[in-house]
């Protein structure tokens, strides 16, 4: 079955670089599809065309059979881009591409074309432009828990608050929540008197899947 998906998982990889990334070559090692070369960055996403090409950076990405569930991870050894968040690099050496839970709540084509033409292409873009500018680009979200925290806020659409932001994930993270508990807006009503509508909306928007992501993101930052 796993053996199955890294097969299709492959070929959809290699169908997607063969158009807009023709330095780049895929493969499977050691059960995961590696897509490995040069990315090659164009100003737009209407110029794949090698004219277009602004700079290129060569570059590691480990893709799990089961995307879009595993966050694939990204490195780009040898193009001196500095170790430091101000470059959205994290500390195990690897990319700061996204913020995973982010996009996918988000964004509704998680696809790996949709990851290499967004969020790949922008990192590396803004990578290009910090690298020539000093500034990154796209007013881009802070590296670390404090950009964490700005798109957890947004994305739930309630206060930036450390405690509340964790409360609302830990009941979306519920198939459903019970109504007997506190509401998290602090009306100190139960759920089933206060909120219930609104909650009802949000885990629409938000699946359990990924608010279960998104509160093992924020307690990885917290724990730190
Ligand atoms: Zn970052
Ligand atoms: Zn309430």
């Amino acid at each position: 079955m796993r053996e199955f998906r890294l097969q299709r998982l492959l070929r959809t990889v290699r169908s997607v670089i063969a158009f807009v990334q023709p330095r780049l070559s895929a493969s499977i090692k050691n059960g995961n599809v590696i897509v490995e070369g040069r990315f090659v960055v164009t100003p737009t996403l209407a110029e794949h065309t090698s004219d277009g090409a602004i700079a290129e950076f060569s570059i590691l990405v480990v893709l799990a059979s089961s995307y879009p569930n595993i966050e694939p991870r990204v490195s780009a050894p040898g193009n001196n881009i500095p170790q430091t968040p101000a470059h959205h690099m994290n500390d195990d050496g690897s990319c700061c591409v996204v913020i995973w839970e982010e996009w996918l709540a988000t964004n509704e084509d998680n696809s790996i074309q949709a990851y290499f033409d967004g969020p790949l292409k922008n990192y590396f873009l803004g990578q290009h432009i910090k690298l020539a500018t000093g500034n990154w680009p796209f007013g881009e979200r802070n590296h670390g828990k404090e950009g964490i925290l700005d798109a957890f806020a947004e994305i739930l659409d309630c206060a930036r608050n450390e405690k509340k932001i964790e409360y609302l994930l830990r009941i979306l993270s519920k198939d459903w929540p019970r109504g007997h508990w506190i509401c998290p807006c602090k009306s100190g009503q139960i759920i089933r008197k206060c909120c219930v509508v609104d909650l009802k909306t949000l885990s629409e928007k938000i699946p359990s899947k990924i608010a279960q992501k998104m509160l093992s993101r924020l307690r990885s930052y917290i724990l730190k």
